[in-house]
């Protein structure tokens, strides 16, 4: 495989663990025959965004771009690309690359990848230059054509942007675990998951109940569609629910307490965890153990079912509550996503990266 030519973009990135993130420099292939290179107009900032940086999972490589929730404007395709032409609005995930022909990719499972081949937009290899996968806080990208999305053209391209990572992964357990009319459904922290996990649930029929601990959030709750919401400090609150739901999406970032949402299933419910906290959350087995509950995970989802999800919300006009910035705003916004201050995803205007 040759080299291919590279190009210079503008970018925001962490030079260390230690923050704060600032302006540089990085280097892009130019589009090989398969591939799409996009102009960013907007992007999501996942609190993933905010583990890799910092190398809370502990396997960043500096200088570390964060960045998959992408939308953008096709400005070149290569030779041989089919599905896209300059001018396209479009979309980016979590994911660049797999090999495309294990089981899992077979079956639109990219992100299991038999090959352990899934690749990060960050965080993963850039198979053309054998460097570190750099993501959307660029002013452009290069991706293959396979992992490029298409918007519907209906939605608001800036409030899409998150659907392409917090959307998808609460959406996709959702549909694993048959979410819909007659279940009581559980959504554990109002962040960027636990938003769109809110209007999911509520678009697929089920009766939400949304679990947060900021009490200045119940009416926000409400509003994207929970019919209840309990604050989970209140014990009295919690204990009202006690075996009552069919299944809970725990999305939140840090460390808590999941056995005292293990408590709250049904007889075989199930809790999803997609929330990714630096440190182990530990398991009691007795509320494992009684009404045969099941505790499991969510990665993101592949391609097939994100482009899905995207037409799903074209369709229902679901979009993303969200607050743009501008780039340089994005240490405040870390630190406000720490404090839990988050109405419900902060957005960045790519403009501002002039
Ligand atoms: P976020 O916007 O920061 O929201 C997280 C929410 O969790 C907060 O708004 C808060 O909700 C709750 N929370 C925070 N600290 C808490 C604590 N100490 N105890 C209890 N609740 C707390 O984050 P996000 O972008 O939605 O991401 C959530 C998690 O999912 C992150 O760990 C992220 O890395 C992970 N993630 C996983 C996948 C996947 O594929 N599985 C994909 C994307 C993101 P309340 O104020 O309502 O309590
Ligand atoms: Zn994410
Ligand atoms: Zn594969």
């Amino acid at each position: 495989m040759s080299k291919p030519v590279c190009y210079s973009t503008k970018a925001f990135s962490a030079a260390s663990a230690s923050p704060p993130l600032g302006a540089t420099t990085i280097e892009r292939r130019e589009p090989t025959p398969t591939d799409v290179k996009i102009e960013i107009l907007y992007r999501g900032v996942c609190h993933s965004d905010l583990h890799f940086a910092r190398n809370e999972w502990h396997f960043t490589q500096y200088p570390a771009v964060p960045g998959h929730e992408i939308v953008g404007r096709v400005t070149a395709v290569g030779s041989g690309v089919k599905k896209f032409k300059v001018g396209d609005k479009v979309g980016v995930g979590c994911l660049v690359d797999s090999c495309r022909t294990c089981p899992s990719c077979q079956q639109g499972l990219e992100q299991f990848c038999d090959l352990g081949m899934a690749g990060g937009t960050y965080g993963g290899t850039e198979k053309w230059l054998g460097t570190p996968t750099l993501g959307g806080y660029s002013q452009s990208i290069v991706v293959t054509e396979d992992f490029v999305l298409r918007m519907p053209a209906n939605l608001d391209l800036a409030a899409a942007a998150p659907l392409l990572c917090a959307g998808i992964t609460t959406y996709s357990p959702m549909r694993h675990w048959k979410v819909g009319p007659g279940q009581k459904v559980g959504i554990v922290g109002l962040g960027g998951l636990g938003h769109m996990a809110v209007k999911f649930a509520k678009a697929f029929g089920a009766h939400v109940v949304l679990f947060t601990t900021s009490p200045g959030k119940v009416a926000d709750g409400k509003r994207l569609g929970a019919d209840e919401v309990v604050i989970s400090k209140d014990e009295k609150q919690m204990a009202a629910h006690a075996g009552s739901f069919d299944f809970i999406i725990d999305a939140v970032s840090a460390a808590h307490d999941i056995n005292a949402y293990m408590n709250l299933l049904k007889r075989d419910g199930n809790l999803t965890l997609v929330g990714a906290p630096e440190l182990p959350l530990p398991v009691a087995a007795f509320p494992l153990l009684m009404r045969r509950r099941s505790l499991s995970g969510s990665l993101i989802g592949g391609l097939p079912e994100t482009q899905e999800m995207l037409d799903f919300c074209g369709k229902h006009n679901i979009t993303c509550d969200i607050e743009m910035i501008k780039m340089d705003e994005i240490n405040t916004a870390y630190e406000r996503m720490l404090k839990s201050d988050v109405k419900y995803r902060f957005v960045i205007d790519m403009a501002t990266l002039a």
